[in-house]
């Protein structure tokens, strides 16, 4: 049994798919605390269901995209078996994981979206930097930006592991706290190899609306 939060059907708004039709599977609990976090609702509250019934749920909707999110989503071991069920139904899946937990064991076939988290978001010291052995050339890696110090870091890091070799690099603001343009603008001055993304579903609906 998985402890779920909601399950729900929105536009993506993040990352190389932001914009397509996607299923969404949130999973209760996170073992982070981001300075940030929209979804605290999903720290504790949820209800025990099955594999097979969280797949029925996946597909009532007829929506080839799915995203298992949280929270986060690696907290539950079953969450593995969960993705590879997904897999094997032939969904494309995708993993929304705030980085602080091993990948490894994430079925292949799986996208992975994946944090490093920034200095203002108070979890840096989380970071599982292991885990960069181990991300594929179709995963993606997010750096929320609150601040230049964040965004200096971000740099520093991506150099250091040279991440850009690795993955898609996605650089995207903290709502309500760094302008979009600011942003874009640093990333054109230093001509960064990233790809600027804004957080497409809080735009579309009231950014605190849940279930979108
Ligand atoms: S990892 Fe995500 S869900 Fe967890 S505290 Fe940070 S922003 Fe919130």
């Amino acid at each position: 049994m998985l402890k779920i939060n909601e399950i729900f059907h929105s536009i993506q708004g993040e990352s190389t798919y932001a914009g397509r039709r996607c299923v969404f599977v949130r999973l209760t609990y996170c073992n982070l605390r981001c300075t940030y976090c929209d979804t605290e609702y999903a720290f504790y509250e949820g209800v025990d269901k099955s594999i097979e019934e969280i797949t029925d749920k996946v597909k009532s909707y007829n929506c080839n995209l799915v995203e298992i999110t949280g929270g986060e989503p690696l907290m539950q071991e079953e969450s593995l078996e969960l993705m590879k069920k997904l897999c094997d139904l032939n969904f494309e899946v995708m993993l929304e994981t705030g980085g602080s937990l091993p990948i490894k064991d994430v079925d292949n076939r799986v996208k992975i979206i994946m944090d490093l988290k920034t200095p203002s978001s108070g979890m840096m010291k989380k970071n599982l930097y292991e885990n960069i052995n181990f991300v594929k050339k179709s995963d993606e890696i997010k750096f929320v930006i609150g601040n230049r110090e964040d965004y200096d870091w971000a740099k520093k890091t991506i150099e250091k592991y040279n991440l850009n070799k690795k993955c898609k690099i996605l650089f995207s603001v903290v709502f309500n706290q760094l302008e979009p343009i600011t942003l874009s603008e640093w990333i054109l001055e230093d001509k960064l190899d990233v790809i600027f993304q804004l957080q497409m579903h809080k735009y579309i609906w009231e950014p605190d609306k849940r279930g979108v």
